[in-house]
């Protein structure tokens, strides 16, 4: 099968035949063979009625429903899971991603080599309260993640060779940092195409404003997880060495300080009424927690099934 379409959805009930038929005229314009995955994230409405008739009508849609909402990065990977084309890709449902863009996703994947190819929103219908925000969170995830050449890592409409999609793993809300993921999964091609995107023309967007905190919260879990999963240690041994001999020192200058005093015979402060002394104290205390940390982290990730997992490439 050439093309599998991943199409993770929540109560988009008025987009999904619109959206089926043009999905299924451009397959048959060029002749794709192909499947569309639609994957009901818990709907309220009657988004699953809506794709059971599309089903009966067409035997390339498949449908997978949750018992409830779980979110799109759930619906991604459920998705993924079943997806059998060589190329997958995946799309909002609400009709804000043009299926006209897949030939060429298709050819970039299949032809020129490329692993991932992430659709870039150059114009966008959204309001400036997202836009302006997206800005920012994508100039930071490019410098953190290398990836330099893209604009938009959390566009819908993307698309994977197959390889990719089955050897990474899309959890909590990280739908938005897939690019990412496949980075560090070891694949190293990932380009970009400029897509044309629509206003939302039924329903409202799924995602309040809370869109932006949870998305960076998730940034940082993303690069500690990345670069420290397998060795936590290292993270947190240093931050502790540093700050217990912070402490270490500021308490033997606090003694040295005070023996000084004694010796010449000049007037002195007790120790515990200096501020350095709580300082001190302080910085000794996290010092040890943050080593401790690092030895429980250590435990944990011994014990994680996957520790031992690595992408491999080609065995000759
Ligand atoms: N979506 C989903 N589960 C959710 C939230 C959203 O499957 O919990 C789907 C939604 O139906 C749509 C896509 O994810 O197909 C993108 O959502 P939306 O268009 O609301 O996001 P926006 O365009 O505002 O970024
Ligand atoms: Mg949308």
């Amino acid at each position: 099968m050439d093309i599998s379409v991943v199409i993770p959805l929540y109560n988009e009930e008025e987009s999904l035949p619109e959206l089926c038929a043009w999905i299924k005229r451009v397959m048959d314009e060029h002749q794709f063979s192909y499947e569309i995955i639609m994957v009901d994230d818990g709907s309220k409405d009657k988004s699953w009625q809506v794709i059971q008739s599309l089903k009966a009508e067409n035997e390339h849609v498949t449908g997978v429903r949750f018992r409830r909402n779980y979110g799109k990065s759930a619906a991604l990977n459920v998705g993924f899971a079943a997806a059998q084309g060589d190329v997958v890709i995946t799309m909002d449902a609400d009709l804000q991603d043009s299926p006209d863009e897949i030939p060429e996703l298709y050819d970039r994947i299949k032809n020129q080599g490329a692993d991932l190819v992430s659709g870039w929103k150059k114009k966008r219908y959204d309001p400036l309260t997202k836009t302006i925000p997206t800005k920012l969170f994508n100039s930071v995830t490019r410098s953190m993640s290398g990836i330099d050449n893209l604009h938009d890592f959390n566009c819908g409409l993307k698309a994977y060779k197959k390889d990719v999609v089955k050897s990474i793993e899309v959890y909590g809300e990280m739908h938005r940092y897939i690019p990412v993921l496949a980075k560090w999964a070891g694949f190293s091609n990932i380009q970009e195409q400029v897509v044309q995107h629509f206003p939302r023309k039924y329903g409202t967007t799924k995602f309040g404003p809370g869109r932006f905190v949870k998305g960076f919260l998730d940034l940082m879990s993303i690069f500690f997880v990345g670069k420290f999963a397998k060795r936590p240690m290292h993270f947190f041994g240093p931050l502790g060495v540093i700050s217990f001999l912070i402490g270490i020192f500021i308490t033997i200058y606090l003694i040295i300080e005070k023996l000084m005093s004694i010796a010449n015979g000049t007037a002195y402060r007790n120790v515990t009424d200096q501020p350095l002394f709580y300082l001190s104290l302080v910085a000794i205390l996290i010092g040890s927690q943050l080593f401790l940390t690092g030895f429980i982290a250590e435990l944990v990730s011994r014990n994680g099934t996957d520790r031992n997992k690595y992408h491999i490439d080609q065995v000759i």
